[in-house]
């Protein structure tokens, strides 16, 4: 009897660390051993091929609930179906608190419909509404039930917080030893501006950028890393769009704070006057923080380089561009303050990332590898486990063709929404097999999994996002207060 269930055999193994030429053996869903001439029951040939550890997206809206008791057009199994189809075996998506309420009645709801998942899944609890009840109650209790991150916005309606709320949620955060991600706009800046924006009669989607320029960014950056500095409390900027933004958090990483940053493909290949597209079509490429341009990429991958910025996650969000939901909600002529924000992209995040990066010469395969998988893996407790190619991690893994040239069109992509803002990218390097759990479940584009065969990861502590125990004058100010 053959010693492995599987062996993918004759490929390029590429970790956070080196690129070497080993097969893989499978046996009971995990990789059990790397070396040659490895005999197994099944046999992938990945000649030609690199073979990386699948794909962890820890920034994607998926089946998420609005207040209005709508829900993102993406589901678990169609989302499911995209990540797979374009080299992703696990997500962190959001369970979202409604205003005025609790946390445990909607996460309950979310672990419901995330059952019919097909890839490996956790959360992060959203908090729009930090009362006394949810800071002392809720918060230790679904951390202590293995959501080990928090997320808090500092703009939108009805979902910022203020300055007062964010401290008191870093300060649970800090107390129950979880982790904080911050969308960072300023919220008054966004809201006057585009007043002004409005009353001065400009309100097509191109405006959206105008409405939030590089410095309503860079100032809720700042406040957000020093109001985490006075707490003691680690978080990770999510996705940073312009260098100047990255800049604090240079800042920060110097002084030894415990701050990392994230970016996203639309940073890299979007930009702001695409917005500026005819019609209705520019809402197509609206998302905060907006696209900037081509010259704001270049620095972003400078950051990335220098490892300021260490993960790129998707941020995909369910809106669909026709029809009477999504972008065109409230009309195909709406101002743009009315135009939901968010683009998708499950299956285009690590071809863009590949092809932009790796094939393009700005970074080798060993950080691409960091930057989607092992980066992410390792902030958000799911390492070694997940992100990594080394005997006892599950078995989700990508064959990857690093030469072949493919032109970007929505069918490829596989997600429920209607449009992609990539439509007619070429891009070099494509997923040709994904493997999860050591089964193929996407074999050149077909994608073969069963509904409920994704598994929620429950995320205990761990050393990376423990405070540094740095306080102003000593000061533990999160112990005396709820
Ligand atoms: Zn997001």
């Amino acid at each position: 009897m053959a010693e492995y269930e599987l062996v993918i055999r004759g490929g390029t193994v590429v970790t956070a660390a080196e690129a070497y030429r080993a097969d893989v053996g499978i046996r009971d869903g995990r990789i059990a051993a790397l070396g040659e001439r490895l005999e197994g029951a099944d046999i992938l040939d990945a000649g030609g091929l690199l073979v990386l550890p699948g794909g962890v997206d820890t920034h994607c809206h998926i089946e998420q609930l609005e207040p209005d008791g709508t829900v993102n057009e993406e589901s678990f199994t169609s989302g499911s179906t995209a990540c797979l189809a374009g080299g992703t075996t696990s997500v962190i998506t959001f369970a979202s608190q409604f205003k005025g309420h609790g946390l445990r009645e909607t996460l309950s709801e979310y672990h419901r419909r995330a059952k019919r998942a097909m890839v490996d899944y956790s959360f992060h609890q959203i908090i729009t509404d930090p009362t006394d009840a949810v800071v002392r109650d809720e918060i230790p209790e679904i951390v202590a039930s293995g959501i080990r991150s928090l997320k808090v916005f500092l703009t939108y309606d009805p979902l910022h917080l203020d300055d007062r709320q964010y401290l008191r949620v870093l300060a649970a955060a800090r107390r129950t030893g979880a982790f904080v991600t911050v969308h960072c706009e300023n919220y008054e800046a966004i809201r006057w501006r585009s007043a002004a924006l409005l009353a001065d009669g400009r309100t097509g989607p191109k405006y959206h950028a105008w409405s939030r320029p590089p410095v309503v960014e860079r100032e809720a950056t700042h406040r957000a890393i020093a109001l985490a500095e006075l707490v003691d409390q680690p978080i990770q900027v999510f996705h940073v769009s312009c260098g100047e933004v990255a800049e604090e958090i240079v800042r920060a990483q110097a002084r030894g704070l415990k701050v990392w940053g994230e970016t996203c493909p639309q940073y890299f290949v979007l930009q702001a006057s695409d917005m500026d597209r005819p019609g209705f079509e520019g809402a197509k490429f609206m998302c905060s923080p907006s696209p900037r341009s081509h010259a704001h990429a270049e620095e972003l991958w400078g950051a990335v380089r220098r490892g300021t910025l260490d993960i790129v996650s998707s941020d995909h969000s369910g809106a669909s561009f026709s029809g009477d939901k999504g972008k065109a909600v409230h009309g195909n002529n709406a101002p743009f303050t009315m135009i939901p924000n968010g683009v998708p992209g499950l299956a285009s995040r690590l071809p863009i990332l590949f092809s932009e990066g790796v094939a393009k010469g700005r970074v080798d395969a060993s950080a691409f590898v960091r930057l989607v998988a092992t980066n992410p893996a390792k902030l958000f407790g799911l390492y070694p486990r997940k992100g990594t190619i080394a005997p006892g991690a599950d078995a989700d893994l990508v064959l990857w063709d690093p030469a072949r040239k493919v032109t970007i069109t929505n069918d490829l992509l596989q997600h429920a929404i209607d449009y992609t803002p990539y439509e007619g990218l070429a891009v070099t390097g494509w997923p040709v097999i994904t493997v999860k759990g050591g089964l193929v479940v996407m074999r050149d584009g077909r994608v073969q999994a069963e509904p409920g065969s994704g598994n929620f990861l429950p995320r205990g502590p761990y050393e990376m996002i423990q405070p540094r125990g740095v306080l102003p004058d000593g000061f533990h100010a999160a112990r005396f207060l709820v």
